[in-house]
């Protein structure tokens, strides 16, 4: 079995303990892996807080930590395929896109390489003729990055990308179920030549995770996952009142008018809740299709549904791979067979597959009759589509808006006047409109409520990393006047 090592000021190690990692496709061990205790954890702090404040780091010029980020870029394009061949093998994701997304984080390390020394500070006209005030825009400090699973590349690279280019420090715990592409990454980033301590790399579960998001020294918590571990968090990094962002996950309603182009709508459809086993944040789990065009749209998502390719994560060919654990696989069937009480009914799919793995089909539900199965407002990371009926667009954004969630959402019409009002009236973080899951470096990323807070890519997150420092230099020799009146 291949071993993996944590990484901690520039060292690589075993963790206190270690633990396999499964093969969500034969659902066998296939790898050890290092697992952090409390005292890896707060090494790990404390390599990252010594390189924050060494002059190495903290003296660089913005330019060159923009190279060295830019260096990272090269080193993870060149090393992609390997990478991707991990996270396919640790996470079940399909090979398909992990080898797409993993050559474009490298485009992301490259936009905030090239971030990196345009971050301004500014100049105020400031209402005393003796004073010089300037805005300094410094690192905010030391930042913990938590990250679940799925696309754990991607979503490091939105945290280290801006955090390395402000001049932060960071500790990223990899995720528990599947850390193999982080510590592989950490392999790669140690080439990259930062000083020791700039990024650590750590696994471990939530004990590892309060331990780091309540550790003194940390000043950020950047944290991706689910809504309930957010909670943990915000009430774990209150201790030392470190500021927070949230992406969390969604229930984003995907909007089909009768107007709409409905090949490309389907089409859209089975990428939004389909792919990548719909174990994605922004999956589009909630169909709202108007009331008119039900039959006909949900006849042709049922065929291309039923026609996906399922099979091995590391054949080109496969189209949907396992879930990423056994867990998910079993939440599948509760959550099915509770919305099915609920009078949800079954289009296609909806039973395990009878093969090794953590392996679930494409599912539809049609929940028009029962408003209130459990499929239309959990958050289900998987392939389950829940399908509701609209009349008008009043009910189309009554429903879109009835979730606590507000991460993503997509609008499928030929109307562009609708198409304006339906993005004016949507509460969510990002609106598709005739598209779907599409995201670049260059475009923020989140959500509201529920879906968190905060926002990842681009020019905003850099500045996130930093704070302002508000300076005043008094530019008289005249002695300083009553020294009893504030100024
Ligand atoms: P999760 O919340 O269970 O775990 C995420 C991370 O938090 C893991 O690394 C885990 O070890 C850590 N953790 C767990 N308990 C902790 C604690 N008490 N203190 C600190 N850290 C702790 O999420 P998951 O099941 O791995 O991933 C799925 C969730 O992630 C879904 O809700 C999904 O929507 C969300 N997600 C959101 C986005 C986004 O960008 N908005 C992207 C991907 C996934």
């Amino acid at each position: 079995m291949q071993i993996f090592q944590q990484y901690i000021g520039g060292e690589f190690s075993d963790g206190s303990t270690q633990f396999e990692s499964l093969d969500p496709a034969t659902g066998q061990p296939w790898a050890i892996m290092a697992e952090a205790g409390v005292a890896d954890v707060n090494a790990a702090v404390d390599a990252a807080e010594d390189a924050f404040f060494a002059p190495d780091w903290a003296d660089m010029t913005a330019t060159a930590r923009g190279k060295l980020l830019s260096r990272l870029a090269d080193l993870v394009a060149e090393n992609a395929p390997r990478l991707a061949e991990i996270e396919t093998r640790d996470t079940g994701k399909i090979i398909r896109e992990t080898s797409a997304q993993i050559a474009y984080v490298a485009e992301y390390f490259r936009y905030f390489a090239g971030l990196a020394d345009k971050i301004e500070g500014a100049h105020l006209p400031i209402d005393k003729p003796d004073m010089e005030v300037w805005l300094r825009r410094e690192p905010v400090g030391v930042i913990a990055a938590i990250v679940p699973w799925n696309s754990q590349l991607f979503l490091s690279a939105v945290k280290i990308g801006p955090a390395l280019a402000a001049g932060c420090t960071v500790v990223l715990k990899a995720s528990e179920e599947a850390p193999a592409p982080m510590l592989e990454f950490a392999e790669i980033f140690d080439q990259a030549g930062f000083p020791k301590g700039v990024l650590n790399v750590i696994t471990g579960g939530p004990a590892a995770g309060a331990a780091l998001t309540s550790h003194a020294s940390v000043d950020h918590v950047a944290f991706t996952g689910g809504p309930e571990t957010a909670r943990h968090i915000v009430r774990n990094s209150a201790e030392n009142l470190a500021s927070t962002s949230l992406e969390l996950g969604g229930k984003s309603p995907f909007i089909v008018f009768d107007d709409a182009d409905i090949e490309s709508a389907v089409n859209a459809q089975v990428s939004g809740i389909f792919a990548a086993t719909g174990q994605s944040c922004v999956a589009g789990s909630r169909l709202l299709v108007q009331a008119s065009i039900k039959d006909r749209f949900l006849a042709r998502l049922k065929e291309k549904a039923e026609a996906v390719v399922i099979g091995a994560p590391d054949d080109m060919a496969t189209e949907v791979g396992p879930l990423c654990t056994l867990r998910q696989r079993d939440n599948a069937l509760d959550l099915i067979a509770r919305s099915v009480e609920a009078g949800a009914k079954l289009v296609t799919g909806g039973a395990a597959i009878d093969r090794d793995g953590f392996f679930f089909p494409p599912t539809i539900l049609d929940c028009s009759d029962a408003p209130d199965a459990p499929s239309l407002s959990n958050e289900f990371f998987g392939p389950v589509l829940s399908v509701v009926t609209f009349e008008d667009e009043a009910e189309a954004v009554r429903l879109a808006n009835d979730t606590e969630f507000g991460l993503a959402s997509g609008v499928f019409t030929q109307s562009l006047t609708r198409a304006h009002r339906m993005i004016r009236r949507i509460r969510s973080g990002i609106v598709w409109v005739n598209t779907y899951r599409a995201v670049s470096p260059i475009a923020p990323f989140g959500g509201h409520g529920l879906s968190g807070h905060g926002r990842e890519g681009g020019l905003q997150a850099v500045l996130d990393y930093t704070k302002i420092k508000t300076v005043w230099l008094r530019t008289s020799d005249d002695p300083i006047p009553d020294p009893f009146v504030m100024r």
